[in-house]
């Protein structure tokens, strides 16, 4: 196995199994999956890897590279911090039944935390996949999502919608997985001909995310429950909210118009046209503009970049992608220009006073 000695190093006995789960980002469908809406995540080549084996005694014990940390867990105490989240998994998998003996696990990963590229789920994911393998439980990929969306809420305390753990769980990084978070019901989609996505991180960290995330959530219900709706997924018409009161007629607008755009990309894409791309990107423009304008989640940095990307050659569209209030960009390029664009943007970004990062390509 690879680079099995660092396990070796850490716990002083080879791993049994070792298991993997990509990050992901999200093409278009912002803050919909909390809307029962449909979302259109793809896989990035960066992944989380955990090599697992078996404790030799009552408590698992857990070391994150990236972290340079070791925790243990002494059996059914709940962990804070990132132990938190691999605690959860264990816990949702023997509530489901299973016995689940006392592991060491070796946590490394390629993945930047706490970009919006989703190195939580593939934390859950990984663990899952691994544990999954070394005891031969009869769990699917959906399951695995579900077991990780539940031990994100009810044991790291983020609550979170479904859309990353199936990302994680279901999507790889050649196709685009296009779900309906109500349902699940799903499709794996191919990526727009001769294209391929950058993604910048602003500089900017994701500091009011948290509790900005939470009031748009609650604004959300709100408007489903003044129109008498389940969720904003059921609203179709956008004239339908004009009646709301602002902002959550703002808010409900963005919700309806990003759901639309999702079901229109994927018509773009099964339309099969040449100019797929660049009707995508479209879309991603007008998926920043409404995050910016109706939603209110975007900052100066954000739509900074933004604007140099989306004027930049060769760039179809571009937006800020996840939460918001910081974290990164996603752009749909010339296929093969990503590295060349990237190093134009980031000059004129750092003119701009600002310093980026390039996450993708690697
Ligand atoms: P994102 O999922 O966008 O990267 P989150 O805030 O949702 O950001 O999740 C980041 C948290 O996930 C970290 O604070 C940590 O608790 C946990 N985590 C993710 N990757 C690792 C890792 N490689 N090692 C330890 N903890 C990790
Ligand atoms: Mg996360």
């Amino acid at each position: 196995m690879e680079h099995s000695h660092e396990f070796q190093n850490i716990f002083n006995q080879t791993p049994e199994t070792q298991a993997y789960a990509h990050g992901r980002v999200n093409l278009l469908g912002e803050h919909t999956d909390y809307n029962d809406g449909y979302v259109l995540p793809i896989a990035i080549p960066q992944k989380t890897t955990v090599q697992l084996g078996f404790s030799l005694d009552e408590q698992h014990h857990i070391y994150s590279q990236e972290l340079n940390e070791k925790i243990t867990i002494f059996r059914n105490n709940q962990p804070s911090g990132f132990a938190s989240y691999i605690f959860g998994c264990i816990e949702l998998l023997q509530q489901a039944g299973y016995q689940i003996p006392s592991l060491n696990l070796y946590i490394k990963s390629s993945i930047p935390i706490g970009s919006g590229l989703s190195s939580s789920a593939a934390l859950e994911v990984a663990t899952l996949r691994g544990i999954r393998q070394l005891l031969n439980l009869p769990i699917n990929d959906v399951e695995i999502a579900q077991f990780a969306q539940q031990a994100e809420i009810n044991y790291a305390g983020v609550q979170c919608g479904i859309m990353d753990q199936m990302a994680s769980s279901l999507a790889d990084t050649q196709h685009m997985l296009f779900l309906d978070t109500r349902t699940l019901a799903r499709q794996i989609l191919s990526f727009p001909a001769l294209a391929e996505i950058l993604i910048i991180h602003s500089g900017c960290d994701r500091t009011l995310a948290g509790s900005k995330y939470n009031q748009r959530r609650s604004e959300c219900q709100q408007a489903a429950h003044l129109l008498g709706v389940k969720a904003l997924r059921d609203i179709d018409d956008v004239a339908t909210v004009e009646i709301l009161p602002e902002p959550l007629h703002r808010r409900a607008r963005h919700v309806v118009t990003e759901n639309h755009r999702v079901l229109d990309a994927v018509e773009i894409i099964e339309d099969l046209q040449d100019n797929s791309a660049s009707r995508f990107g479209e879309l991603m423009n007008a998926s920043h503009a409404s995050l910016r304008n109706d939603y209110e989640v975007s900052v100066p940095a954000l739509d900074t970049l933004v604007d140099i990307l989306q004027n930049a050659s060769g760039v179809f569209g571009a937006k800020l992608t996840g939460a918001g209030f910081g974290g990164a960009c996603v752009a749909l390029v010339a296929s093969g220009a990503g590295k060349n664009i990237a190093a134009t943007v980031l000059d004129e970004y750092s003119h701009a006073g600002y310093k980026g990062k390039v996450l993708v390509p690697e």
